[in-house]
């Protein structure tokens, strides 16, 4: 593949093994010389100014620059690289890169016109279920309160019957470009409209509905489907369900984040459930069927004669589905614990002081001490 990209240490003018300070620096005197709005309309100022910031995205980040040292750009190339093809900005924040070199003065670094379509707000919120629920899933409504375009005035904020003028102060555009000094020198800044809000357009007469937001916010009810096997703490997207878009943007996400009630009995890990059983020492002693609890309903389990305490057993797909797949569960751990009996009538006493005795050594003299340590376990 035909590589016309230069070298990213080349683009900044650094040396390979330059430190993240003379990177930045580097970065910030191209970034300088050649950002559009100092050279509005210079197209080869911009190229180059895409090209500094993409180098230093990359060579600013210490695991992307592992990469790049180790790959060339070979490392950021996603397939193809057809028309148009280049390096996807889209995961990374430059807002972030601009707020740290520059501060604030590039306003962002947003060159988006903000009277555009713009997509909603998210809205977030949480749910409780109870750890069944979200082990097998369920549905459930949620009542909140949620802005949505006005009807009255259809969103334009106008009151009906009136309509808007364009904002005399943007043209229209949303925006306003202002010159301000700054240790760069003379710089164009880019600002919202602080008279229309971005929108371009003045309402003269409002409508009494919204006052003129073009929205209002109702209470509503939203039926959500809890997945089964969500873990506490995810979030279910109910896409479409946020706050209305803005000049025509799609609407904003509804993210419910799941909050998960304590069991009584089980504990979970991830797609294991954890819980204890009891066992009667005579069911340790000589085996038996033990109840267990478990999601699905009780069970009984036969454990084999001379079964300790503390034994752990696995019931398999007795645990939580996958998210991804249903029929895909995890395990059930069970510990069994020996119950000690401490309310016994005259008749169990006498026949655990029998079994007792058979159990002694013949040769053994009982002491003050032994007696303790012995007897006291079987309570006397
Ligand atoms: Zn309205
Ligand atoms: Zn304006």
């Amino acid at each position: 593949m035909a590589d016309s990209k230069r070298d990213y240490y080349e683009v900044l003018g650094v040396s390979k093994n330059a430190s993240d300070d003379e990177i930045k620096k580097a970065y910030r005197q191209t970034a300088k010389k050649y950002h559009p709005d100092m050279n509005p309309g210079d197209k080869e100022a911009e190229a180059k100014f895409k090209e500094a910031s993409e180098a230093y995205a990359i060579l600013s980040d210490a695991e992307k620059r592992r990469q790049y040292d180790q790959f060339g750009h070979a490392a950021f190339e996603q397939g193809g690289g057809g028309a148009g093809g280049g390096f996807d900005f889209s995961g990374m924040d430059m807002g972030d890169i601009f707020g740290d070199i520059f501060g604030n003065i590039f306003g962002g670094g947003s060159r988006r016109s903000s009277n555009g379509p713009q997509k909603g707000a998210n809205v977030r919120t949480g749910i409780r279920v109870s750890f069944e629920e979200a082990v097998f899933g369920t549905e459930k409504e949620l009542e909140l309160n949620l802005k949505e375009k006005c009807g009255t005035c259809g969103g334009s904020g106008a009151k009906p019957g009136t309509s808007t003028e364009t904002c005399n102060k943007c043209g229209g555009k949303g925006q306003v470009v202002f010159t301000q000094q700054s240790l760069f020198g003379a710089v164009r800044n880019v600002q919202t409209c602080p008279d229309c809000r971005g929108t371009g357009k003045i309402i003269k007469e409002k409508c009494q509905d919204c006052y003129g937001s073009g929205y209002v916010t109702k209470r509503k009810k939203i039926q959500v489907t809890v997945p089964a096997g969500i873990d506490n703490g995810q979030s279910i997207r109910l896409r479409g369900k946020g706050e209305p878009g803005i000049n025509g943007g799609e609407q904003g996400d509804l993210l419910v984040e799941v909050v998960i009630s304590a069991h009584p009995i089980f504990q979970r890990d991830g797609y294991d459930i954890y819980s204890t059983a009891p066992m009667s020492f005579t069911q340790a002693a000589l085996g038996g069927d033990v109840r267990i609890s478990t999601v699905d309903g009780d069970i009984l389990y036969t454990v084999k004669p001379g079964t300790p305490t503390d034994t752990k057993i696995r019931l398999r797909g007795k645990g939580v589905p996958s998210l991804r797949d249903r029929n895909s569960r995890g395990d059930h751990y069970v510990t069994l614990v020996v119950q000690v009996p401490t309310k016994l009538t005259a008749e169990q006493k006498e026949l655990l002081q029998k079994f007792e005795a058979t159990t002694k050594d013949p040769n053994e003299e009982p002491t003050e001490k032994s007696g303790k340590s012995k007897k006291k376990f079987f309570g006397k």
